[in-house]
């Protein structure tokens, strides 16, 4: 699993910051979490080929996630892409794309699938044979959903030694991979677990951003892998976190405690810091495993 970060600053793109934006590389899936301003040039800079992003997930239609999304979806056009785009968003966002394309007078080469979002209940919105996408309810100034991310379980691994020991056919091997047992010719039975491996734990990757303090979300991301969580501010200046509905840093570790995360990726940075490193050092005063992201960093886990 593997997180590129595009984008992680608050509020407008500056020189060298650039608004919420990163993709999610899983089971060979290519998902772009939100779509702030420039985000096409990041995906060119970062090297990510526009033809692996099918799916685009967006928080919030704040424009510091979102107001990239028209560029992308008409460079992809202009490019003559051709296969499908499916777009996860609030409700309104259909709306918002279609009025920029007829007004500007463009069009798509491709089928574009809305699937707007207005529960404020988590969701299944996307499920394949690999992996599975459901929302986080979040609570910010507009609508807004954080996604939660999970690999479904692996195949188990064929110890392809025991089978050739044991003359079976190769056509068995993906039966006894999805954990079936062999029964040979001659009537010996071989269990599964003579012939395969555990694969590795199933991995998770929750985004949250933005968001004002919010503890109910903690059951719905229990014990994930990784956590990317907002930190607009430091605790120093706590009292605009109401206001604007954003989190500190130290607020964000309360999260990724009770969860009981793995690792807590911190990002949405307001450009009123001269550094980031303050951040981690206050979220690790109560959570060990943070991580601070950058534009342009990626993360493998
Ligand atoms: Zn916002």
């Amino acid at each position: 699993m593997k997180i590129i970060i595009l984008g992680c600053y608050a509020a407008t793109p500056r020189t060298f910051n650039n608004p919420t934006s990163q993709v999610l590389e899983m089971r060979n899936r290519f998902f772009l979490i939100d779509c702030g301003e420039g985000t096409q040039v990041q995906l060119r800079k970062n090297k990510i080929k526009f033809s692996k992003i099918n799916h685009i997930f967006i928080s919030h239609l704040h424009g510091d996630h979102s107001f990239g999304l028209i560029g992308v979806i008409t460079t992809f056009a202009m490019l003559g892409r051709e296969t499908d785009l499916h777009v996860y968003g609030p409700k309104g966002i259909k709306e918002l794309i279609l009025t920029q394309l007829r007004l500007s007078g463009s069009y798509t080469s491709y089928n574009l699938y809305f699937h707007e979002l207005e529960s404020n209940e988590s969701e299944v919105i996307f499920e394949d044979e690999k992996v599975i996408v459901k929302t986080i309810p979040l609570r910010h100034r507009v609508y807004t959903n954080g996604y939660l991310f999970q690999e479904k379980p692996k195949e188990r691994k064929l110890n392809k030694e025991k089978a050739e020991q044991y003359g079976i056919d190769t056509c068995y091997y993906q039966n006894i991979k999805s954990g079936k047992d062999i029964l040979l010719d001659d009537g010996q039975f071989i269990p599964n677990s003579d012939l395969t491996t555990d694969p590795e734990p199933p991995k998770s990757y929750a985004f949250c951003s933005d968001t004002i303090y919010k503890e109910d979300i903690v059951p719905i991301i229990k014990n994930v892998d990784v956590l990317y969580h907002e930190s607009t501010f430091l605790e120093k200046d706590a009292q605009y976190t109401e206001r604007t509905m954003h989190c500190t840093a130290k607020q964000a570790a309360a999260i990724a405690l009770k969860a009981n995360a793995k690792n807590l990726i911190l990002g949405h940075y307001s450009t009123r810091y001269g550094s980031i490193e303050p951040f981690k050092t206050e979220a690790q005063e109560i959570f060990p495993n943070v991580h601070l992201a950058d534009d342009g960093k990626e993360f493998e886990f």
